[in-house]
């Protein structure tokens, strides 16, 4: 299926590894110019010594600031004068009890997590607006539907990205932008490196497919909504999670095997 990227120009932050690193190599492989964004150059530095396609624009900027984000966007603007594609995918994870929480902790995950689309999203808009296209797809997890103890803050967070992709969806649909958001369950990316070393089988057990997401599980969901065949899904959201938890007991399918 021809997706329609060739040429699009889009912006993905959290793009050093993970997720992000795979988002941006899609996309790259389909013929987007890209826009890498990552707190520093050097977190850029696999995806930059890596990179085989076509144009990279690496962008070192802390989504939960705005102006550092404005100037990232503006670098974007000033050289290829459009955003097409937007993919806040840039979040970080906290996993402590509400009693244990210090408010700066609390701040710093809401800021990046759920600031930071708000900050991206306001940054791109202009420009999507005035060409009257544009693809915005945002990470929320599956911590926002069922979360785990201790993740009152992330999770809180990643619901906070459905709600807001819901409004704004409704907001600039005028103007032929769709946004959506994708919600990975377990995929074996850095930020969960500790919690399958700790649970290991028993979070496998919860998943219908009984293995770990690979980054590029979710990166070509993310190309769908990005592609002009999602150019009519707008305000939905997508799990891409191996079917964790579609049913109470996904690990008795397994007992017979
Ligand atoms: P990851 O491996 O931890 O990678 C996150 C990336 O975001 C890192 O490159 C990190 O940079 C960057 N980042 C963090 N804070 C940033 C900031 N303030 N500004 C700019 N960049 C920042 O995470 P991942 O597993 O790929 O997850 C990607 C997204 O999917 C996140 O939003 C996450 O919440 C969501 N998600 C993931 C899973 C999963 O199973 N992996 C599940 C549900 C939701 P540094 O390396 O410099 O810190």
């Amino acid at each position: 299926m021809d997706l329609g990227l060739e040429g699009k120009v889009a912006l993905v932050t959290g793009a050093g590894r993970g997720i992000g690193l795979a988002v941006a190599r899609e996309l790259g492989r389909e013929g987007c110019r890209v826009a890498a964004l990552d707190l520093s150059r050097g977190a850029l530095g696999e995806l930059v010594g890596s990179w085989s396609y076509g144009e990279l624009l690496p962008l070192a900027a802390d989504v939960a600031d705005s102006s550092q984000v404005e100037g990232a966007v503006g670098n974007v603007l000033d050289r290829w004068s459009r955003v097409d594609i937007l993919v806040n995918n840039a979040g970080i994870y906290l996993v402590k009890p509400l009693s244990e929480m210090r408010e700066e902790e609390w701040d710093r995950v809401v800021a990046v997590n759920l600031k930071g689309v708000f900050n991206c999203c306001r940054s791109v808009l202009p420009a999507m607006k005035k060409a009257r296209w544009g693809r915005i797809i945002n990470a929320s997890s599956f911590a926002a539907k069922i979360p785990a103890l201790g993740a009152c803050a992330y999770a809180a967070s990643k619901a906070g990205v459905l709600a807001f992709s819901r409004v704004l969806a409704g907001e600039v649909g005028p103007y032929n932008i769709t946004v959506n958001c994708y919600i990975p369950g377990t995929i074996a990316t850095e930020m969960t490196a500790g919690a399958r070393a700790e649970w290991g089988d028993s979070l496998l057990g919860t998943l219908a497919l009984r293995r770990w997401g690979e980054p590029e599980d979710v990166a070509r969901a993310v190309l769908f909504l990005a592609s002009e065949a999602a150019g009519y899904i707008t305000g939905a959201s997508l799990e891409i999670s191996g079917g964790k938890l579609v049913v109470q007991n996904p690990w008795a399918a397994y007992e017979d095997l």
